[in-house]
């Protein structure tokens, strides 16, 4: 008989959504007439912007003939839209990137939970707490852990955690790692990293021959000027960091799926035998051989995001998500609550009501205002004590959600 992959018996019970879906369905079952919002799993519920859906329809009748058929795209991607990426995505904020330093994806948690492949097991892998679940368990389900305790903190793992007295900024780690992730704005916290809080970060990676694996999939949702958009804002963030970008909060594409990873050339890793690698060269061999890129039509709807309709639309897209979170951070301040985040980010951060834990809350929300939302301790153990609320709605069930909490 076929065996397992041990690593995978490490997992806890089901992935955080899962739950919170089983929770929401049998709620549902036995209340049919509720009327519920869903708050909880971050996608996003508005159309894709037209001109990004009319450059995919053209893409599409391009490809229904001869003339103009294309086959299997160019593995990193084509370049009308790396051009585009390299030009509106970093070189308008000064920082050169090469258009082969990009790799386009589909999306940024196939390439978040992937990159942990070319690195040795024997790395010490630190990410802050709470996190964004698939960082942790693709670590775990590689071997790089060992079993979860009790809080559901895997052995082996340095966590980071992001405390509310330090505005929800990673510490750094007081031993050596060699693999980093961060996420900024953040998945959950919508906590942003400053530049002095990236330098640091520059800086420790380079003093430790650490990387950093910087997941930027809500940039666009950064409203503060003085807050770095990419990673390579900053001196010396191209000798150690690799960033993530995706279009699936911009341009709605969660279920177009497209993103992109940056690896610059000059990422060093290191084998056995003292060698030094292009980390540039391992991705793209691992790429090459596992995927086969992406489509001729989302690459189009991608590049179509660039021209000034698209920027425009996106840009309107993204405001929208982001005057939802201003009038929820509004209302439940107004409330009581406690409320991080939502300012530049779509996800808000809430501080549980004394006597419940995060699923206490959740079930609360669930139960008495029929709104979904996510438990912070689904996050990491120092989650506990938040809740997650998602901008991701529409207007007027962001308004009678809030309604409904501020009513209990
Ligand atoms: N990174 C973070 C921090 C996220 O929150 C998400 C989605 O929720 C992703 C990556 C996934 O992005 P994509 O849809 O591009 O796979």
């Amino acid at each position: 008989m076929a065996t397992l992959n041990e690593n995978y018996l490490k997992l806890k019970a089901g992935y955080l959504f899962p739950e919170i879906g089983r929770r929401t369905q049998s709620f549902a079952d036995a209340h049919p007439d509720a009327e519920i919002i869903k708050m909880g799993i971050g996608d996003v519920v508005r159309g894709i912007p037209r001109p990004v859906a009319d450059a995919m329809k053209d893409a599409c009748e391009e490809l229904a003939h001869d003339e103009t058929f294309r086959g299997y795209p160019p593995g990193q991607g084509y370049d009308f839209l790396l051009e585009h990426i390299a030009e509106h995505e970093f070189g308008s904020r000064g920082v050169q990137i090469e258009t082969d330093e990009i790799f386009l994806s589909d999306g940024a948690k196939c390439d978040s939970a992937n990159i942990q492949e070319i690195f040795g097991l024997d790395n010490v892998v630190a990410m802050t707490d709470p996190v964004y679940p698939v960082y942790c368990d693709s670590n775990v389900m590689a071997g790089r852990t060992g079993k979860a305790d009790d809080e559901g903190r895997y052995v082996g793992l340095v966590y980071l955690p992001c405390l509310e007295e330090a505005d929800f900024a990673p510490p750094l780690p007081d031993r050596h790692v060699d693999l980093i992730y961060l996420c900024s704005p953040n998945n959950p916290t919508g906590a942003v990293l400053t530049r002095a809080d990236l330098a640091r970060w520059i800086d420790y990676a380079r003093s430790e021959q650490a990387i950093i694996i910087f997941d930027a999939a809500y940039e666009a949702y950064i409203t503060d000027d003085s807050i770095p958009h990419s990673i390579y804002e900053l001196d010396g963030a191209k000798d150690v960091a690799i960033e993530m970008r995706s279009y699936s909060k911009t341009a709605g594409f969660t279920g177009v799926r497209c993103g992109f990873t940056v690896v610059p050339k000059q990422v060093q890793v290191v084998s056995a035998d003292g060698a030094q690698h292009s980390l540039h060269g391992l991705w793209n061999r691992r790429q090459s051989t596992k995927y086969n890129g992406v489509s001729y039509p989302v690459q189009r709807g991608a590049a179509a995001c660039y021209t000034p309709e698209g920027k425009k639309a996106v840009r309107e897209l993204v405001d929208f998500y982001l005057a939802n979170a201003t009038i929820m951070r509004k209302r439940l301040t107004e409330a009581g609550y406690t409320v991080f985040g939502g300012d530049n980010a779509p996800y808000l951060w809430i501080t549980c009501p004394t006597g419940l834990d995060s699923w206490g809350f959740f079930d609360k929300l669930l139960n008495e205002a029929n709104v979904v939302s996510t438990p912070g301790a689904g996050f990491g153990a120092a989650g506990e004590g938040y809740l997650r609320l998602s901008a991701f709605q529409h207007r007027h069930l962001v308004e009678d959600a809030m309604n409904r909490i501020c009513a209990l």
